[in-house]
């Protein structure tokens, strides 16, 4: 085709395009100016600029990692009574022996093991799982009833 840019039929978005690239130039001149003073400030600034253009892109990329976050985070949390205090935690099993558990306030507060570790002037905060429930989440893998995941 024998067509100048000159012509009047090139698109408005070409002219766009051509505009917004002009923009960039002006933008990246002024950080290489700002750069001479140290080479942090250029770093940051290009990583911002990936999506500075499509700030759509941007959202979607955002909200496309908050979902991944909130699946990795409960996904396999199933609920286990401790047998022993009668309190419920969510339980996360990863392995054989390796299991996440969640406390609640609420069951960190009723769990008989925890209250002994408080009497006794111990520290809950350290004190990772009652032992009771750890014998519970193990009876609740054996009957089948929680299911471990392949991998952590
Ligand atoms: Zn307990």
């Amino acid at each position: 085709m024998a067509r100048s840019d000159d012509q009047p039929a090139v698109p408005d978005v070409d002219r766009l395009a051509r505009s917004m690239l002009l923009l960039h130039g002006d933008h990246h001149d002024h950080d290489e100016r700002d750069a001479s003073n140290g080479s942090r400030g250029s770093e940051s600034w290009s990583k911002s600029r990936d999506f500075a253009n499509d700030p759509q892109r941007a959202a979607a990329v955002a909200e496309a990692s908050r979902a991944d976050r909130e699946h990795y985070l409960t996904a396999g949390l199933q609920p286990v009574d401790c047998r022993f205090c009668h309190v419920a935690v969510t339980v996360k099993r990863v392995g054989p022996g390796h299991t996440a558990v969640q406390w609640n306030a609420q069951a960190a507060q009723r769990c008989a093991y925890f209250a002994e570790v408080r009497e006794s002037g111990g520290d809950t905060a350290r004190t990772k799982s009652c032992p009771r429930l750890g014998d519970s989440i193990e009876h609740a893998v054996a009957e089948g009833y929680l299911e471990v995941l392949p991998d952590g």
